[in-house]
């Protein structure tokens, strides 16, 4: 009996005889039996070719509780845009592509926010919690959160930190975020 379509095979499972099939790719053929060349998934075409093609692992996808890492692309009145680049703790693999996720101002941080350009600085990375996995709204209300990689918004430059502001390594320019706890570079 025949494989049916789409079924997952391993290499060296049967999946019919070639009297029922014409031999496709990732499949090899022993005395008329046709067998799995490859792990993936089975294909018979119309013109009853058979063929297993690789099972491509997609991307992750942000969920709602996980923590992912992205970029502060902009900056308005009352939300943070970040494009998000990966999820943390999987950092060897970014998502799909990089999704855009937003941070209202009231999700900054507990306490009132007067005015996020505090908080926030273009092309800083953040760490942030998805709070709402389809509208990608995110949170970096919790001490770990929060900015992890400043830019100097005056030259760009690296921003180290010092107690509770950041220093800029180029030109000593004095800002201030919502640095999480595990900021990167401590002066
Ligand atoms: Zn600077």
């Amino acid at each position: 009996m025949a494989v049916e379509n789409k079924k997952i095979v391993v290499p060296g499972d049967f999946l019919g005889t070639t009297e029922e099939f014409t031999l496709g790719a990732g499949v090899y053929d022993e005395k008329g039996n046709i067998y799995a060349a490859l792990t993936g998934e089975v294909r018979v075409s119309r013109r009853r070719e058979i063929e297993v093609v690789p099972v491509v692992e997609t991307p992750p996808l942000p969920r709602e509780g996980d923590i992912v890492i992205g970029r502060v692309e902009d900056l308005k009145d009352s939300l943070v845009v970040v494009s998000i680049a990966c999820l943390w703790g999987r950092e060897d693999r970014s998502v799909a592509v990089s999704l855009p996720g937003v941070i209202h101002i009231s999700n900054i941080k507990r306490g009132f926010v007067k005015d996020l350009r505090h908080e926030f600085g273009i092309l800083d990375l953040v760490k942030a919690r998805v709070i709402d996995a389809k509208a990608l709204r995110l949170s970096t209300a919790e001490p770990e959160l929060g900015v992890i990689k400043a830019c100097c918004s005056a030259c760009r430059g690296d921003m180290l930190r010092r107690g509770n502001v950041l220093v800029c390594e180029n030109c000593n320019r004095i800002e201030l975020r919502k640095i999480a706890s595990d900021y990167m570079r401590v002066a």
